[in-house]
């Protein structure tokens, strides 16, 4: 591994310095803003798509920050090696402690008190709205992004770490489970999504899917805007939305269905 050491990062971020102390003179803003923390290979790949549309416009306007810690200064040795051969034998290669525990470290030290340390994992448990809607509420997210095979469990055991994964599915790193989860996690702050209704009656936020929805034209190849949608009366079409949902709901995901069943008869 002969990478260049990265010193660039995205336009909210901050590459940290072995000297993590420093953040918190240099970049006072930090204090008391929503932050993601993300310790990663690649701090290039960060805003990504974060950087654009809602989540861009609050990051511009610092209503959340983004902070990545390149792993790659942490590395050992000339070639700052941050990963060897998994012990046992095997393919692959696996992120070294020794490596990964001082940019936890460094992470650790400009963290409040309380925020998540997250893996970002297959192993993990599924991330799901309610994780997001949690990571929301607090003061933000660490998140350590894994590549080749993974981190040294013993990292993981040390700080014990809670491994979340984005699916059953591997991805090649963390890096887009992080975009991903941070996105989800960041629009349900306040302030960040124009209209904070918009969160309220979504999939996955009040148990049911997402009725359908509609836009001009009004005619589209032969098919038309459902009539009550364009009738004018509010309750109706409220009503309407809710059959939708719960239609929807039934038919795709019996999981939640039953979930939600349960709740109303509670
Ligand atoms: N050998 C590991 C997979 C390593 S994939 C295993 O079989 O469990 C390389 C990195 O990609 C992981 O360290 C993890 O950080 C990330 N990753 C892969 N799939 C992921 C998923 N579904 N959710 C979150 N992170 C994932």
């Amino acid at each position: 591994m002969n990478e260049p050491v990265n010193k660039s990062a995205g336009r909210k971020s901050i590459s940290v310095s072995l000297k993590p102390r420093e953040l918190m003179t240099e970049h006072p803003r930090l204090n008391g803003v929503w932050t993601a923390q993300i310790i990663t290979l690649f701090p290039k790949a960060f805003p990504g798509v974060l950087g654009e549309s809602l989540t861009g416009r609050a990051l511009a306007e610092g209503k959340w920050c983004l902070e990545t810690i390149d792993l790659r200064p942490y590395g050992i040795g000339k070639h700052k090696n941050v990963d060897d051969t998994p012990a046992g034998g095997g393919a692959g290669m696996v992120l070294r402690a020794d490596v990964v525990g001082p940019a936890i470290d460094a992470a650790l030290a400009s963290a409040p008190v309380g925020r998540p340390l997250v893996y970002l994992s297959p192993r993990g448990r599924r991330f799901d709205q309610k994780m997001a809607q949690s990571w929301a509420d607090g003061n933000g997210v660490i998140l350590l992004c894994g590549r080749f095979e993974g981190v040294d469990q013993r990292v993981l055991d040390h700080y014990n770490i809670q491994e979340v994964s984005l699916g059953d599915f591997v991805l090649t790193g963390g890096e887009i489970a992080a975009q991903a989860m941070i996105d989800a996690a960041v629009r349900l702050r306040p302030d960040v999504l124009g209209n904070a209704a918009s969160t309220v009656d979504e999939s996955h936020s009040n148990g049911l899917l997402e009725h359908p929805q509609y836009t001009r034209p009004a005619e589209w190849k032969g098919r038309e805007i459902p009539e009550i949608l364009s009738s004018g009366h509010h309750a109706n079409v409220e009503k309407w939305r809710l059959e939708q949902s719960r239609k929807l709901t039934q038919d795709r995901r019996p999981d939640l269905w039953d979930a939600y069943q349960n709740k109303q008869d509670d």
